[in-house]
């Protein structure tokens, strides 16, 4: 990229020739061979105040702070909409820990028993920083090891880097509650106003849960959603990650969303039993999930790893969710890292890029820039009504917070994404 007038310290007023996804803009948007035009971003104050084909270069007479990307692709900010920022950083100093979820959740409970509040903080603002450098603006994370009338440990702390970390990365937390938990409906309830009293202190907090075929009970799920109904929370839920195509959690919870008129937004994560199920029966579901506007995360590194795990045994079964079938009903998808180097799974650095370009090959998604790159950058995707998101989604009015690819192309992408520049309100972050 080409500074012209161009001081680093200050505001961008300017970003000329910028190749935006196909995604991003308008339907009538000039095209030349079948490639959109390059774009002119102009921001004002922080904020993109309009967004043109590129016609000609700016005479470098025109004091304006103008930068020249000369082609680069560039990406509004990157949601990391599924994370586990309690447990995460851990398996550096674990034992060796054996294949699949069961030995996973062993490991993570035996670890858990040392954890402090520092100890938390300290991993969680490593992943924070981390987050940070890739061009996060948002990230999610599950808060797990709830107990009966007791809030787990690490969500006190997640609660206070939501507050230190607001002016740098919107960080939200999901209550991640076993399902037997739910299983009483006083209980349910009060588990949903600890999260309702927590959300009050600091925006962000939703409940959630793990429905899985080894804790199935309808009755909880109902209780799950008449509890985030009562105290108006939006639900985010780890759903059917396995690949038992009997799994009923994803089935049930799309048609009691729609019988009970829930109005909080639902975001579903993993549902990985439906790579498994006869198609017809998966499509349906799909429609159904559609109906309900079910948001749908998809965790490709965590599946690879946990999926059809065994030792000495390759495995055979990807389990990555119908993220395709799910686009081409309308079903909000969005691609995230979940676990990062905890016994959940080894990989990982909350770069959203990672999963995805993990998620590319995985799922066959092309053309991975012009359409797929769209499930990194879609925030608004995981909020609703009762929590409507404090920023205005990419576009005009938006704040200018945007990831410059500058060795990337349209076709390698996601390869060469390591080279980024960053831009926050406007102005370059330093690299
Ligand atoms: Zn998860």
């Amino acid at each position: 990229m080409k500074p012209m007038q161009f001081d680093q310290t200050l505001a961008i007023e300017v970003l000329q020739r910028a190749r935006l996804p196909k995604w991003a803009l308008p339907q009538d948007w000039p095209q030349h061979v079948g490639q959109p035009l390059l774009a002119d971003i102009h921001i004002d104050k922080g904020q993109i105040s309009r967004i043109s084909p590129h016609i000609e270069t700016l005479e470098s007479s025109h004091r304006i702070q103008s930068l020249d990307l000369e082609g680069a692709l560039l990406l509004p900010s990157l949601v990391d909409a599924h994370t586990h920022l309690d447990k995460t950083l851990t398996l550096s100093r674990m034992g060796p820990v054996g294949p699949g979820l069961l030995n996973a959740i062993q490991a993570m409970m035996h670890d858990r028993a040392a954890w402090t509040q520092e100890d938390v903080k300290t991993r969680a603002t490593k992943a924070l920083l981390m987050a940070l450098k890739a061009g996060v603006t948002h990230i999610r994370s599950h808060c797990d090891c709830w107990e009966p009338g007791q809030m787990p440990l690490a969500w006190g702390v997640l609660e206070e880097l939501s507050q230190s970390w607001m002016d740098q990365i919107r960080l939200e937390r999901v209550a991640l509650i076993p399902l037997a938990l739910f299983k009483n409906k006083d209980d349910a309830l009060f588990l949903a106003q600890s999260v309702k009293a927590s959300q009050n202190r600091v925006p962000g907090a939703m409940l959630g849960g793990f429905i899985h075929s080894s804790n199935w009970e309808p009755e909880a799920l109902e209780n799950l959603l008449f509890a985030a109904q009562t105290h108006e929370l939006d639900l985010d839920l780890h759903v059917d990650e396995e690949l038992n195509a009997n799994a009923q959690g994803l089935k049930v919870l799309a048609t009691r969303v729609q019988q009970t008129g829930f109005s909080g937004r639902v975001v579903c994560g993993h549902t990985c039993a439906l790579s498994q199920m006869p198609e017809d029966q998966s499509l349906k579901i799909l429609d159904e999930v559609a109906k309900a506007g079910i948001t749908l995360v998809t965790l490709p590194i965590t599946n690879l790893f946990l999926q059809d795990a065994q030792t000495h045994r390759t495995p055979r079964i990807r389990g990555m969710t119908l993220v395709k079938e799910a686009r081409l009903r309308g079903i909000p998808v969005l691609i995230a890292s979940d676990n990062v180097q905890d016994p959940f799974c080894a990989m990982g650095s909350y770069d959203p890029m990672e999963a995805f370009s993990l998620g590319v090959p995985m799922g066959q998604l092309n053309p991975a820039f012009d359409e797929w790159s769209e499930l990194l950058c879609r925030p608004e995707w995981i909020h609703s009504k009762i929590s409507p998101p404090p920023y205005q989604p990419f576009g005009v009015g938006a704040q200018a917070d945007l990831i410059c690819f500058t060795q990337a192309n349209t076709t390698g992408f996601p390869s060469q994404t390591h080279a980024r520049q960053i831009i926050r309100a406007g102005i370059l972050s330093p690299t």
